[in-house]
């Protein structure tokens, strides 16, 4: 049990300091994967230069938006400290819970037997399709239910895009984000348990994902960024950058659209899907709210 007054300053920096965990979206690795395919775009995609050259500009990150994006970041860092050890306890709890469930309801019967690699490999793309559907359905939430979308918009509401926009979101829905990742750690872990009787210790929950690794390295950071990226066809697998500036487009259209975080198979199944194919989206945000400053917006949710 994690004794919630043992928070040392160096989890206070810990919790900020993403740019060196490995499973951060803003881990320093996957910063130079985007940085790279920002090059190759650069040489072999005339009509992205301007877009580029305009994500460099120092404007274009002390605009207010942006600045916006910075405060939360390091806000909701905080907020999150408070967060990670009921997390830690948590998803073992689901974890059991689930895997007693399925004896309950399947019985017991003998261990499918496998080897490590193999089941490291299952555990691996298991967990990371769960969390992938997880992801997507609390944003379809938060999307769909009116009460929610009012958290939800202060996201919505950045006008201008950056890798920190990705942190740009209410602390209500960073706590939902956090339940989130529980529940989905837990039912992976749990489901792994009752196939394969093999424990997954809190460290393979949280530890480094490879394929999330490698989504985060391939350009993750670049879906919050103005510059357009495409993936063609690999767009009824994967979510291009590309399709996520659709979802943040201002223009009403495009609303609702592409809410998922890696796969866009859920947004095929729930009709929310768009590709970016002929599209060219350049405006970003909500239409009233991004007027409003920042303090509104952290309370609006509650008020109305
Ligand atoms: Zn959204
Ligand atoms: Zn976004």
């Amino acid at each position: 049990v994690i004794n919630l007054l043992d928070l040392s300053l160096d989890k206070i920096f810990q919790s900020l300091w993403l740019f060196n965990q490995p499973q951060a979206r803003l881990y320093y690795l996957n910063l130079l994967g985007a940085f790279c395919f920002i090059a190759f775009i650069y040489f072999f995609k005339k009509s992205e230069r301007e877009s580029i050259k305009s994500f460099f500009s120092i404007s274009y990150w002390l605009h207010a938006s942006s600045r916006t994006d910075l405060f939360l970041f390091i806000f909701n860092g905080f907020f999150k400290l408070i967060l990670i050890a009921p997390f830690l306890i948590g998803s073992y709890q689901v974890a059991t819970f689930v895997m007693k469930s399925l004896y309950v309801i399947f019985g017991f019967s003998e261990p499918i037997l496998l080897s490590e690699g193999l089941l490291l490999t299952i555990f691996t793309i298991m967990a990371f399709v769960i969390n992938d559907f997880f992801r997507f359905f609390l944003h379809f939430l938060m999307h769909k239910i009116s009460f929610l979308w009012r958290f939800h918009e202060i996201h919505h509401s950045a006008v201008v895009l950056t890798p920190l926009s990705l942190h740009r979101a209410h602390p209500v829905e960073v706590a939902l984000a956090s339940v989130r990742n529980v529940l989905s750690a837990g039912l992976s872990a749990g489901l792994f348990m009752f196939l394969f009787q093999k424990q997954v210790g809190g460290l393979d929950i949280l530890g480094v994902n490879l394929i999330g690794f490698l989504f985060n390295f391939l350009g993750s950071n670049l879906r919050h960024s103005p510059i357009w990226i495409g993936y063609g066809p690999l767009e009824y697998l994967f979510i291009s950058p590309a399709q996520h500036q659709i979802h943040h487009a201002k223009d009403k259209k495009y609303y609702d659209t592409n809410l998922g975080v890696a796969l866009s198979i859920w947004d095929q199944l729930f009709g929310t899907f768009m590709t970016s194919k002929g599209e060219r989206v350049k405006e970003f945000g909500v239409g009233s709210y991004q007027k409003q400053n920042l303090l509104f917006q952290l309370t609006n949710p509650f008020r109305r």
